[in-house]
Parts: structure tokens; sequence; C-alpha cells
């Protein structure tokens, strides 16, 4: 199959098996090119295929020399389809581990049902017997409550008002003035149904409940704060909702995990192009622009240096962490003179000068980057085979 970029909106339909290996590669010897992290022996980490959970995976696994179980939800090939982008990374880590003779498996499945949590729990006991690790790195638009049935949709809104302003088509590079409209009570309950903190919750529990914490085992999830510019739409629309719910479950856990001297952490890390935040309305600009202040300021920070800085310089640095207070990875984004910078120049944008006043190009390499397109050196003409196995796959 010649395999080419192939969109619909802010969805890529393709991904290219050999591209998605190049960016994993290239996260693992950024990695290996860092000093070792003295860090956990044993890592889950829900959401390990794309994004923040897999620059976390990969830190733990060439970092720190950590056996590590991953959980994603990814479409191998069919017939005309390639997988997706999550599943030939994974492939490829995967290969990368075995060849440096660490554990890793991964599962592949619903991580919100039960069933996913019951594998997880009967793998570590077979394998690893206990975890010192969880990561929580999930972002989805979707989830089915495991208790009672229903499937709950999550929603990019603001809450209160509608809310304008400006967008980017980064394909066309149009800007346009979008109106979004308030979110409805319904919706905002069901966003914080998917992407709150009460699967985080669950996890923890049932793997508490199945005696296989460690003592002093760790989790941490994953937040965004943001700029004030993206307030509206993030972190008092809907989004932040859900945010704010994972936040505060982590003070619940937190005296839960009391008795094992366990810890629930909460990182609110940078604004990055991923899956995810490319799909919210207007944060793909407001990254745009942020690249470009970040980058002249020479203070940008990839996933896998966010997560790098993470393990060495928060978790496992040595120093006390008061588990009470978020850890900001995004200090250098909220920087005082990068969000002035912001502000000033946001409303200088049009579709005439979008290119010199932010970093769309930036923006556009790292979306396709994303799916394993745009590699110079990689002959995207060839006919390859989109079929990839994952070694040692569990499906569920
Ligand atoms: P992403 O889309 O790149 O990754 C999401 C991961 O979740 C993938 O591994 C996917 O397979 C997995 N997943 C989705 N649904 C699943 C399911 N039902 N079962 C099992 N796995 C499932 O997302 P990301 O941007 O890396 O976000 C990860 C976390 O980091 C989120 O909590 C997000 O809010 C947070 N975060 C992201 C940014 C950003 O700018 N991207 C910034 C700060 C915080």
């Amino acid at each position: 199959m010649i395999i080419k970029p192939k969109f619909r909106d802010y969805i890529c339909l393709t991904a290219h098996p050999e591209g998605c290996a190049i960016n994993v590669r290239e996260q693992v010897e950024y990695i290996k090119k860092q000093k070792n992290i003295t860090g956990p022996k044993n890592v889950l980490i829900l959401g390990a295929s794309t994004g923040y959970g897999l620059a976390s995976r990969i830190a733990m696994a060439f970092g720190a020399k950590a056996n590590t179980i991953g959980v994603v939800f990814e479409r191998p090939a069919a017939k005309t389809r390639t997988a997706s982008a999550g599943w030939y990374n994974t492939a490829e880590f995967e290969r990368l581990a075995k060849q440096e003779g660490l554990y890793s498996k991964t599962i592949n499945g619903d991580a919100f049902s039960n069933d996913v949590k019951e594998k997880a729990i009967e793998l570590i006991k077979n394998d690893l017997g206990k975890i010192d690790l969880i990561i929580y790195s999930i972002a989805s638009p979707r989830r089915t409550d495991p208790i009672t049935g229903q499937t709950y949709q999550s929603t990019l809104k603001p809450i209160g008002e509608a809310y304008t302003n400006k967008a980017v088509n980064f394909h066309t590079d149009i800007i346009q003035e979008v109106t979004i409209s308030p979110a409805s009570e319904d919706e905002v309950e069901s966003t914080r149904k998917v992407m709150g903190g009460e699967d985080w919750e669950l996890w923890i529990k049932a793997l508490s409940e199945a005696g296989v914490l460690s003592e002093g085992a760790s989790t941490v999830a994953y937040t965004y704060v943001g700029s004030e510019l993206t307030y509206p739409i993030y972190r008092n629309g809907t989004i932040g909702e859900a945010k704010k719910h994972l936040e505060k479950t982590s003070e619940g856990l937190n005296k839960y995990l009391s008795s094992i001297a366990g810890k629930a952490y909460i990182s609110s890390n940078k604004a990055l192009v991923t899956q995810s935040s490319s799909a919210i309305p207007v944060v793909p600009l407001y990254i745009a622009l942020l690249f470009k202040i970040m980058k002249e300021k020479n203070i940008d920070e990839s996933c896998i240096e966010q997560i790098y800085r993470l393990m060495d310089s928060k978790l496992y640095s040595g120093d006390k962490l008061n588990e009470s207070e978020m850890i900001r990875l995004d200090d250098l984004e909220l920087r005082e003179d990068v969000q002035k910078e912001v502000i000033i120049q946001w409303d200088k944008i049009s579709s005439e000068n979008i290119r010199e006043q932010t970093d769309i190009e930036g923006f556009r390499n790292e979306f396709f980057k994303l799916f394993g397109f745009g590699h110079q050196g990689l002959d995207y003409d060839l006919d390859i085979d989109p079929n990839v196995e994952i070694p040692d796959l569990i499906q569920i």
C-alpha cells in the first residue's frame, strides 16, 4: 500500500508505519542521551500509545529501565485501511523494549471497562507482582460507565455564555471567527464523566483491592490549565470542569492511598500538538502562536522533554514533593513574558500574516508527524505493508 495522509477535519485517517516508528525511535534516542532516572521498577501506563502517555512509557522504560505495562485503545490495519498511529507507535515501542531486554506488554482495549482492569491486574500478578507507578494519560471523546452501561460523550464548549474568537483551519491557514454556543448541564456532566477523575479512581481502587500496589506506590494524572486566552473554551469550559474534577480526585486518592504511604499527583503540562489538542477550537492557533514565542525565547519543549523533566526533576528528583500542589510543567508556557506576548500578538493575527505572526508551519509539521508523515528522507511513494504486529499484544 502507498500511504499518504488523508484528512477529515482535524482527524488523519491514515498513518505511516515507518514514519511512526521513526517518531518513537527519536524519543527513545532523546531519553538515552539524558542521565538515567532513578525511579520505579514496575509501571502501568494508561493511554500509552500517543502523546504524553507514550512519552511517559518511553521515559520509564528507557530512562529508568522499568518494566512497563501499557493500556491503549488502537486499531490494527484492515484490508483498505492503515492501522492507527498509536498502533504503529506501540509496535515500535515493544520491538525496541524487547531488543533492549526490557519487560513490556501492551493491552489493547477499553481502559474504562472492567475487563481491561481485570486483565491488567492478572498480568501484574503473574508477571510483576506489584506496581510502583500508575500514569493516567487517557484522552477520549466517550466513555461507557462500567457500572450502569451508559455511554457518555465529551464536548468542548464554553459554560454559561457563547464564546466567539478566531480559529484557524490549519490545512488552509484561513482564519475565521467561530462562535461556540454554551454547553447544557447534561453536556457539562457528560464531559466530567468522560474526562474527570472517576475512571482514575476506579483504576486505583481496583489495583489496591487486588493487592498489586507496592508500599509507597504513586500515581500521576495529567491536566491542562493554559492561557487566559483559552480559559472560556478550556479552563472555564466543559473540559476544564472535567479537569477540575480530575484534580479534586487526587485529594481523595491521597487519603485512600495513605495506608500504603502512596501518593496521587496531578501534573499540569504544556500545550502540545496531539490528536486530542488539535480538535479543541481556538487551541491550534494559540499553539501556533505559542510555538513561535517559545521558540524565539529558546524555551519550547516537546512531549518527551516535558516528561523527562517531570520524571527527573519532579517525581524522582529525590526532593520531597507536596502531593496537594499541582506539578507545574507548564511554568514556561505560563511565564509572564510569554503570556504577555501571546495577548499582544493574538489580535494582530490574520489569514494574510499568519505565517509570519505564528509558527503555523511548525504546528502543521507536528500534526503530520503525529501520523508518521513529513519525515525528510522517508520515501512516501514506496509500497509499504500496513500490517504490523505488536509483539505479545493482549487484545481485549
Ligand atoms: P492523546 O490523544 O495523544 O493520547 C490519548 C491516549 O489515550 C492514547 O494512548 C489512546 O490510545 C488512549 N485512549 C483513549 N481512549 C482510551 C480508552 N477508552 N481505553 C484505553 N486507552 C484509551 O492525548 P494527549 O494529548 O497525550 O493527552 C493525554 C493527557 O494529557 C490528557 O489527560 C490531556 O488532557 C493531558 N494534557 C494534554 C495536553 C496537550 O496539549 N496535548 C496538555 C496538558 C495535558
